[in-house]
């Protein structure tokens, strides 16, 4: 049966376009034609390949203003997210392509003869992508798996499928060879799980929920095929009273507004040592306040809409009338708009402040001194990421060894950078992406012993 996704522009709730979903069979046939370009494809001489990623790239660049606004108008970021993150889809492409010629096995010295490792790519592998950053977490699989040797078949968000089909448009364009990279738009529970139960994928990377990633996990384990998941958070933005209380609480609005609070990473924990929190928070309410919030095409904007209506009614179903808030602005009338919000005096065990909201939705929790700092950071099924403020070094230190969590920074929130790894603790994942060990991931190890004993009688 074959059916079809309405685009909506979140800001607006106009139709972008209708997208027709990729069916079992017709992921059955990509998995058929990927696996004979990828064949082909790792049959290539490294720096070939590399040159053809490359080329790549900078057909992404040169197309980098139109994938912008087309994110802007199927995601709702804000133009200058948007930018960035066409130029993170260029940048890791580049990044892997120096990757090709460098991703070398190994000898190892034994008795008798040569033993050496070879790294062979895995073959088929399906890239399952959230809404909440279409372009660079459909990147983070793709460019490392291609550059490693593998065709790759990537299955975007039912909300977000067209900055993806322009990609692969772009690759096309750039001279990659035809299916090596093929987008699969659809529904999770058909075409995603389709690519999950296929015997030709050799490996899942998924980027998404929690709940579903169990579920991939699950069905995974049965064929033990290779996974890789990114899934949820709930980071504690950790402010001690020595810190720099100015600048911590300048920086803790865009912490968890950045993509209007729809990012993993968001710090939506605020831990404000309790000798600090009045000077805090009183800094705090005027920067939540002067958040431009508004239409994401716009340069001077700083948050957009949510991406739904189902992800705007979840967001509101977590701030319920009887709490303590501080909240900014939002427009009035279409799109999916919820205003900048800041929720106190809740208990750390409060669903607003233990579950993911994913929304532009923070609490704020006092704690007394860094044993009970690192208490209720560490009190949380999650840790992809955290923040320590500080002017303490040795705190910094002792704070980031002891938080769980895959991504901390120390007088920052900057977590992401493709060249440093990046992956969650707990149930936040399994596995990590990005940074220099990224191909590795898309290989499977084979050791060879070659026996230097003569034959001769
Ligand atoms: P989601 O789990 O609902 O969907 C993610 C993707 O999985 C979509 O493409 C969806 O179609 C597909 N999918 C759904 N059910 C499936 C199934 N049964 N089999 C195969 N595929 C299926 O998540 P979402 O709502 O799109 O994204 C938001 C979530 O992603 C949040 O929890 C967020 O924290 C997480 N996330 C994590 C990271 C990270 O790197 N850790 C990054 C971004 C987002």
């Amino acid at each position: 049966m074959s059916y079809e996704h309405h685009v909506l522009n979140p800001a607006t709730e106009e139709l972008v376009a209708t997208v027709p979903a990729t069916t079992v069979h017709e992921v059955d046939t990509a998995v058929v034609r990927a696996a004979a370009a990828q064949r082909t494809w790792s049959a290539l001489a490294p720096a070939d390949r590399a040159r053809a990623l490359r080329r790549f790239a900078v057909k992404v660049d040169e197309h980098l203003e139109e994938l912008a606004r087309l994110e802007v108008r199927e995601a709702g970021h804000t133009i200058g997210n948007a930018r960035w993150e066409a130029g993170n889809v260029r940048d890791l492409l580049d990044y892997a392509a120096g990757g090709v010629e460098r991703l070398s096995g190994r000898q190892i010295p034994v008795p008798g003869g040569l033993n050496v490792t070879l790294l062979e790519p895995l073959g088929v592998v399906g890239v399952i992508a959230p809404w909440n950053f279409p372009m660079p977490i459909a990147a983070w699989g793709t460019a490392p798996a291609l550059a490693a040797g593998n065709a790759v078949l990537l299955k975007p968000a039912e909300t977000t499928p067209l900055t993806a089909l322009r990609l692969a448009e772009l690759a096309l364009e750039s001279g990659l060879p035809e299916h090596l990279f093929q987008v699969l738009p659809g529904a999770g529970d058909v075409t995603g799980n389709a690519l999950v139960e296929h015997p030709g994928v050799a490996k899942i990377v998924f980027t998404g929920s929690t709940r579903v990633g169990k579920q991939i996990m699950a069905t995974c384990a049965d064929r033990v095929k290779r996974v890789t998941l990114e899934l949820g958070g709930k980071s504690p933005n950790i402010v001690f009273a020595d810190a720099d209380i100015e600048a911590a609480a300048a920086a803790t609005p865009m912490s968890f507004l950045d993509n209007s609070g729809q990012d993993c990473c968001a710090r939506t924990r605020v831990l404000v040592q309790r000798s600090a929190y009045d000077r805090f928070m009183e800094r705090l309410g005027p920067a939540i306040e002067s958040v431009v919030v508004g239409d994401p095409a716009e340069e001077k904007t700083q948050m957009g809409p949510l991406i739904s209506k189902v992800q705007l009614e979840r967001v509101r179903s977590y701030v319920t009338g009887d709490l303590d808030t501080i909240t900014g602005s939002a427009p009035e009338g279409p799109g999916f708009w919820f205003p900048p919000t800041v929720v106190t005096g809740v208990d750390p065990a409060a669903p607003v402040a233990a579950e993911e909201v994913f929304g532009p939705v923070a609490v704020v929790l006092p704690f007394e001194d860094e044993a009970d700092a690192v208490r209720l950071a560490n009190a949380t099924e999650y840790g992809l990421s955290g923040s320590i403020w500080t002017r303490d070094s040795g705190r910094a230190i002792r704070v980031s060894q002891a938080v769980r969590a895959g991504n901390l920074s120390v007088n920052s929130h900057a977590s992401v950078r493709y060249w440093t790894p990046f992956g969650g603790y707990q149930q936040s994942g399994l596995g990590r992406e990005l940074g220099p060990d990224a191909l590795t991931a898309f290989t499977e190890t084979k050791n060879v012993f070659i026996s230097t004993e003569s034959t001769e009688a």
